[in-house]
């Protein structure tokens, strides 16, 4: 039985409507993400797969369409209420890591759960055990100036869990890696999300990684087929 996590209906985004420069980026995106379901998202550049990601994770609003989040239809709520809703239930990865450089591996993934109200010792002993599960527990004190490419995007990885989303949404989190750390990155990655249950959305070019996913789409011509 099909239980969607996220629902995206009818998307369709314009930059700049009726204006000179007027950008039509979705048109008719639709997309029904089960509990557990991995999606891979392959679009060439400028296809629109950041505008689809930042509309699923509520970043963003669509002109038109729906977006139903575990269940609750997003549409008009008010700014706060998104706000909210986007830091329970939605975890990010960027092809850059976006830590913060001024605190530790660990104290990266502390911070957004203290934000939400947890406990510092029940934070730290959570991000210890993420670190540990994606193989850079050893790095948990080090900035992240101090870690390689690939332990960056492993602890970028823990941070967007951090608060047990209910979708991962990630653009390209391997991009920036060589083939061979790539391919390590991406498997931590899937284990983690295999192990917690996630529901992912990854937008990639890498067609062996989308392989590996549970299903593949592609954003072509504003629309997912
Ligand atoms: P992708 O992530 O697939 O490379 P984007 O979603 O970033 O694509 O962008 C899709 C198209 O929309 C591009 O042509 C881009 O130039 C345009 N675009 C993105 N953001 C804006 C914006 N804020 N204003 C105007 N055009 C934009």
């Amino acid at each position: 039985m099909s239980d969607p996590v996220l629902v995206l209906d009818g998307i369709a985004k314009t930059y700049n409507p009726g204006a000179v420069n007027e950008v039509k980026v979705l048109d008719d995106v639709s997309l029904s993400v089960d509990r557990g379901e991995v999606v891979a998202v392959i679009a060439p550049s400028g296809a629109g797969k950041s505008t689809l990601l930042h509309i699923a994770g509520l970043l963003d609003t669509a002109d038109a369409g729906r977006v139903i989040l575990g269940g609750e239809d997003m549409t008009g709520l008010s700014d706060r209420r998104r706000t909210g809703a986007r830091r329970a239930d939605i975890g990010f990865v960027y092809q850059f890591h976006h830590l913060l450089p001024e605190f530790s591996a660990l104290e990266n993934i502390v911070l957004p759960q203290l934000a939400a109200g947890v406990s510092d010792s029940a934070a730290r002993a959570h991000a210890r055990d993420l670190l540990d599960r994606v193989g850079v527990g050893h790095r948990a004190d080090h900035r992240p100036g101090a870690l390689s490419g690939g332990e960056q995007q492993r602890v970028a990885v823990c941070r967007a869990l951090a608060n047990q989303p209910k979708v991962l949404l990630a653009d390209e989190p391997t991009g920036n890696l060589d083939p061979g750390t790539s391919d390590a990155v991406f498997a931590a990655l899937m284990e983690l999300v295999r192990t917690t249950g996630l529901s992912a959305v990854i937008a990639t070019h890498n067609l062996e990684l989308a392989a590996r996913m549970d299903r593949t789409l592609r954003l072509k011509d504003g629309a997912l087929v």
